[in-house]
């Protein structure tokens, strides 16, 4: 087998910002960091299983349409395959190609017992009804359920997707089984299975390492201020636990618009008024301003917790935050994260920044496998220790060998992964 390992674009040429070519351009890298021949390069870098499936929905109108589903399991050398399953008009294979490969290490660096994967399904949820969206759910799952099970492959919510979906997902297992089985899936409904605190985890797990980087560079919680970017599930939660950390909040978007307030935004108010009308449009608390101006903040943290590629190398260098944490998967493109880096911006990588998810994920497959349910303080008390000693090891790593935090991450993940390969050996 043959593999290209030159990944890195021409200099002064324009990046694709596509999250495929930048995972495959970090792997490049940590494999170069690491030593690793290319035969090791090729096995970490393609996928193990991919699946494509039709999905015929029947519209409330009786209309049929169809739809594509997709199941990508990137490694499972750690354990069963473990991510998200995004609905959202974005959606291609490569897009989901590049977040199981970052699911891969994202599960290595925190040290759960799995390997990665994602779901998608190309769809603007807001054109379809609830019941459309359940028909839907459920087909897919019967299409891809072969690959699934507690001990296969496990979805979560991602973009586009909920507690909601993650039920209908476990009933259309559980029925076709025979019995319930709550592992098959994470971020369920409590009453049915779910974790406490797994709805609030990826945003703790956020400022957990967002307070650990400010510690890192001496800056003080209480009085610095945030731009979060992004305003959803990942988002709302980081700039409350944010605001309760002593940080003004300065700035906030979501897709439909963007606010700044230089005293701070109330978090709480802004949560009511987003339940309420659907966006932060119009609220009372904030001046609007362009979208912009949320990632182009003169603030100490930044949270970009929206999509990928948003800071590309056309923004990176009007990036003013000191310490960017990134909500999202791959929200820096390369050359952004280059420039980035050149400029001394501590950035979080995804991969670290946006773990407690997955963490508290572990959590709840363990309580389920286990049948036996703890409590929220147990939960968030465990989320914390390991993120904050998964931050520790990073920056470590990073310093020592004078690495980018993202750098480290990844090459830090990308050696546990292959130890399991090489530990295992070749079959045959
Ligand atoms: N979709 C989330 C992520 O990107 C959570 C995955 C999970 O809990 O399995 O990390």
């Amino acid at each position: 087998m043959t593999i290209n390992t030159a990944f890195s674009p021409p200099v002064g040429s324009r990046e694709s910002g596509a999250p495929l070519e930048a995972a495959h351009q970090q792997l490049a890298e940590a494999i170069e960091l690491l030593g690793y021949s290319a035969g090791q390069h090729a096995m970490l870098r393609a996928p193990r299983r991919e699946m494509t499936v039709s999905i015929p929905l029947r519209r409330d109108t009786g209309d049929i349409e169809l739809l594509t589903g997709h199941r990508v399991q990137h490694n499972i050398s750690r354990g069963p395959a473990k991510g998200g399953i995004r609905y959202h008009r974005g959606v291609d294979l490569d897009e989901i190609r590049a977040l199981a490969m970052w699911m891969t290490w994202k599960c290595a660096l925190i040290d759960v017992p799995y390997g990665g994967a994602k779901g998608g399904i190309r769809i603007d949820t807001a054109l379809y009804s609830q019941p459309e969206l359940e028909r839907l759910t459920r087909r897919f799952t019967s299409e891809i359920m072969p690959i699934l099970g507690p001990e296969k492959d496990i979805p979560a919510p991602d973009i586009g997707t909920d507690e909601q979906t993650m039920a209908w997902i476990m009933d259309t297992y559980s029925v076709n089984k025979g019995h319930t089985i709550p592992a098959v899936v994470t971020g369920k409904p409590i009453s049915i299975g779910g974790s406490l605190g797994r709805a609030s985890a990826t945003s703790r797990g956020v400022v957990h390492c967002a307070l650990a980087a400010m510690e890192d560079q001496k800056i003080r919680a209480s009085g610095s201020s945030a731009s979060v970017q992004g305003f959803g599930k990942v988002g709302a939660g980081a700039a409350e636990f944010l605001s309760d950390a002593g940080l003004k909040i300065q700035y906030v978007s979501d897709q439909h618009g963007a606010l700044h307030a230089s005293g701070g935004i109330d978090v709480q108010l802004l949560d009511d008024h987003v339940k309420l009308t659907g966006s932060v449009v119009g609220f009372r608390g904030a001046e609007p301003v362009p979208h912009d101006a949320v990632l182009e903040a003169d603030v100490d943290v930044l949270v970009p917790a929206a999509l990928e590629g948003v800071i590309t190398a056309d923004n990176a260098a009007d990036i003013k935050a000191r310490i960017v944490v990134e909500g999202a998967n791959g929200p820096t493109t390369v050359l952004a994260d280059q420039m980035l880096a050149d400029k001394g911006t501590l950035v979080v990588p995804d991969i670290l920044a946006n773990a407690g998810g997955v963490l508290v994920s572990y959590f709840e497959w363990v309580q389920g496998n286990q049948a036996y349910w703890w409590t929220e303080d147990e939960v968030e008390e465990k989320l914390a220790a390991r993120m904050t000693s998964a931050y520790r090891e990073v920056s470590a790593y990073a310093k020592d060998r004078r690495l980018s935090m993202r750098s480290a991450a990844t090459a830090l993940a990308v050696h546990r992964v292959a130890e399991a390969h090489t530990l295992r050996g070749l079959y045959p």
